[in-house]
């Protein structure tokens, strides 16, 4: 089956893997905790719609995610899982939300009313999280006296089916998280004095939801877990990373001591070297800045470094240690940490970004195979990659 794929240049996800972590995640949160499961951008890369019924029969109470598209996307195959949009729509774009009956972040009035006039003219009730800015600064009511009156008003528009009422932290130390908790809290006990009770109370993220279990509230939003990225601190959960991007060795050449390799030639040949040409670059999204010998990549059990400047779609390895390396050959450009390959978490640091930015940025150009741990690969996108 595997040959069916039109590229060697793969990203396994362990479905097995995503539904333990979720597993794990949701265990910890306890009975009275709900898990939004975060499935921006594809999923962290991994696929957000093939991931998504996992996550649901695992625990997640509904999944999260950026954008309007994000949550169409996950509507069009499984219409009756419950989305939130965490980012804002523009208003020409509300009355999709409702027709989907998405759930939609809010933190103006004005939207309120538009989705309450909308929610009235279709017949439906419009589902919102109203975000409250407790510092961050990105998006949210001003924490000031008005926000309250008018998250007050918006709780008793005709329509409105005002669930959540969340924040973010910045995480920056335990104080200043603290500070944005109290202040959060604040606002949720004035909001509850003035009538507005809301189901879902939330501001915990991967991280804090492992670190501040008396921050988890009625609801954490986590991603990172999920794909086995770990980022906390004082906590612990285990978590293992589900997914693994692989190629195979496309091309051999025996440079000549002397000789370069790649634009530039910024890497020459020390002594005669054999050279592997691997056909995967930063169009995948593999960073460009692991070529010249920062980045490792593992062949027959042996870490190879990606020698020269990384091209759009191929790069060069040398090949020096792996004499018995050949063409056809397995190799691991990310492993899942049962190897010795750098999982996502080295790579990371190597790159000097996180381990989301790692994910996120893996391009929807290498297939996603989907396996369930060491059973056979099973191609979830087949059909997409025979047309
Ligand atoms: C992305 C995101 C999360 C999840 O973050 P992780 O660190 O991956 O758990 C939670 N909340 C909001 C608002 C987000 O944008």
């Amino acid at each position: 089956m595997e040959y069916t794929l039109l590229s060697d240049t793969q990203i396994l996800v362990d479905l097995d893997r995503i539904a333990g972590n979720m597993r794990a995640v949701k265990e910890m949160a306890g009975p009275h905790v709900t898990v939004a499961a975060v499935v921006k951008a594809d999923g962290y890369g991994h696929g957000a719609a093939a991931i998504a019924p996992t996550l649901m029969e695992n625990g997640a109470g509904l999944l999260a995610v950026a954008n309007l598209a994000e949550a169409l996307e996950l509507k069009k195959s499984y219409p009756q899982y419950p989305v939130l949009i965490m980012g804002l729509t523009p208003d020409r774009l509300l009355p999709l939300v409702v027709e989907h009956g998405i759930i939609q972040t809010v933190d103006t009035l004005r939207q309120a009313e538009t989705l309450s006039r909308l929610a009235v003219q279709q017949k439906k009730a419009a589902i919102i999280h109203i975000k409250y800015d407790t510092g961050f600064h990105r998006l949210g009511f001003p924490a000031e006296p008005k926000s309250l009156e008018e998250i007050r008003r918006i709780c008793s528009l005709p329509g409105i089916d005002a669930q959540g009422f969340y924040s973010h932290l910045a995480l920056k130390d335990d104080a200043s998280n603290k500070a944005q908790f109290s202040a959060f809290m604040r606002a949720a006990d004035a909001l509850g004095q003035m009538g507005c009770h809301f189901r879902f109370r939330h501001i915990a993220d991967s991280i804090s939801g492992v670190d501040d279990p008396e921050y988890r509230l009625d609801m954490i939003r986590t991603g990172a877990l999920l794909y086995g990225l770990k980022g906390f601190h004082r906590g612990t959960l285990t978590v293992r990373q589900a997914l693994t991007f692989r190629t195979r060795i496309s091309h051999i050449s025996h440079v000549k001591k002397g000789e370069g390799v790649s634009y530039d030639y910024v890497w020459t040949a020390p002594e005669d070297t054999r050279v592997g040409t691997l056909p995967f670059g930063y169009a995948d999204g593999y960073p460009r800045c692991l070529g010249n010998g920062k980045g490792k990549v593992l062949i027959r059990g042996k870490r190879a470094p990606v020698i020269g400047v990384l091209c759009m779609d191929q790069c060069m390895v040398d090949l020096t240690d792996i004499p018995e390396a050949c063409v056809g050959d397995e190799v691991i450009i990310y492993g899942n940490g049962s190897d010795d390959a750098p999982d996502i978490q080295e790579i990371s640091q190597l790159a000097g970004t996180n381990k989301n930015e790692i994910v996120a940025r893996l391009t929807k150009r290498p297939p996603r195979v989907y396996i369930h741990g060491d059973e056979k690969p099973c191609i979830i996108n087949e059909k997409e990659e025979l047309t």
